[in-house]
């Protein structure tokens, strides 16, 4: 009945017209790689996050990973995050030689769980490397509270936060090291891509010479490698793309804090989904994502959607779950809040190109599907 409707993705990018001239203008300009356009794109980060030191690179990973090397965080160190996130978060812990310290994450915000912390501290803490999943702000102040406390750096990981704000300010304009991804699925897209907002008592040209295989060039151009570096550099058509989606952050991100508004008005209590915290304004609604009841199989869930035309995701399965991590030391039963909401997370569509009709379509689809798991 419903091969009519289109299949609706949990998300797609928004690109318009504009953005996409201008990367057709970069690729005829004869420059694809690091040049003007990555330079504009930085001072536009900048001028946007109250012109802090912005550095873009390939990858939102690529801007962690260098993070923790400015931050000289390796061998001996310990960094504390969240086992509910992408596994870039602590792959780039372990990536550096550091141990990866996980802490359970908050029921109602699925953030990490502020107050385990510092019960989590050892001599060996360095950092703490929070994550505002689905955009939604982990406390600053208290972060910052207990970071000052106990001497610790802070890496944000903030891949899903651009356009999400901490008390009136955007996330990426207050802080320690800020890091954003620009992956295809994030609010802000260059395709593939990060930035790594850098704080004061960080050098911006060891970042530069970090980001391109060390390689550092004296005023009389003559080159040279002292340290090890990164191929991070961001290319020109991936800056062409993040210039063009700035110029729509606003937008985007008021037309998902609409699109999040009309699922909270649309879903029925009945259902027995767990929703995310109501909007206060600060999340960027980078997913909306639901806990399914108890007792409903979420994969056979997913597969009722999909043949109803609606693609869901699942983000994430919990990291400390994974075999690698599983192998230095974690196993099931150690974040029992983590677990349980990985097990019963799903991400509903929501992108800027939805209408009110596709989230009352993907509503009115979860209430058939959940209706014929309670009908068996
Ligand atoms: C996307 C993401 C990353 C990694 O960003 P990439 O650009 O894919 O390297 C890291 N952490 C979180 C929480 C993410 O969502």
């Amino acid at each position: 009945m419903n091969e009519s409707k289109h299949f609706l993705p949990f998300t797609q990018p928004s690109l318009d017209e504009a953005t996409i001239a201008a990367v057709v203008e970069v690729l005829r300009s004869g420059w694809l790689t690091s040049g003007a356009k990555v330079q504009a794109f930085e001072t536009a980060l900048s001028a946007l996050l109250g012109q802090r030191i912005v550095k873009v690179m390939n990858s939102g990973t690529a801007a962690l990973r260098m993070a923790l090397r400015l931050a000289n965080i390796g061998e001996g160190d310990q960094v504390i995050t969240t086992p509910l996130s992408w596994v870039a978060t602590s792959n780039v812990i372990l990536e550096a030689g550091a141990k990866v310290a996980f802490v359970d994450v908050d029921f109602a915000s699925r953030n990490i769980d502020l107050a385990l912390i510092e019960p989590a501290l050892t001599p060996q803490t360095r950092a703490i490397m929070p994550v505002d999943l689905a955009g939604l702000p982990v406390d600053r102040n208290r972060l910052y509270e207990i970071a000052r406390q106990n001497h610790l750096r802070v890496i944000e990981d903030a891949a899903q936060s651009m356009g999400a704000v901490w008390q009136q300010q955007r996330i990426g304009a207050i802080g320690d090291f800020v890091a954003f991804s620009f992956h295809a699925n994030k609010n802000l897209t260059t395709g593939e891509g990060g930035a790594l907002v850098l704080p004061p008592d960080i050098d911006p040209a060891l970042c530069e010479q970090l980001r391109l295989q060390g390689v550092k060039r004296g005023r009389d151009g003559v080159m040279d490698v002292a340290v090890l570096g990164y191929k991070s550099n961001m290319t020109d058509i991936a800056a062409a793309i993040g210039l063009g989606q700035l110029q729509q952050l606003d937008l985007i991100t008021a037309r998902r804090r609409l699109l999040a508004h009309r699922y909270f008005e649309q879903i029925r209590p009945e259902w027995g989904l767990q929703l995310p915290p109501p909007d206060n304004g600060q999340s960027n609604w980078h997913m909306f994502q639901v806990l399914l009841p108890l007792g409903i199989n979420r994969a056979r869930f997913i597969e009722k959607m999909r043949s109803q035309g609606i693609g869901l995701g699942v983000h994430y399965p919990a990291i400390h779950l994974f075999s690698l991590y599983r192998t230095i030391g974690y196993a099931r039963g150690d974040f029992p809040i983590a677990e349980d909401i990985a097990e019963r997370i799903v991400t509903l569509p929501l992108f800027p190109a939805m209408t009110d009709a596709d989230v009352d379509r993907v509503c009115q689809a979860i209430e058939t599907c959940l209706v014929t798991f309670n009908s068996k």
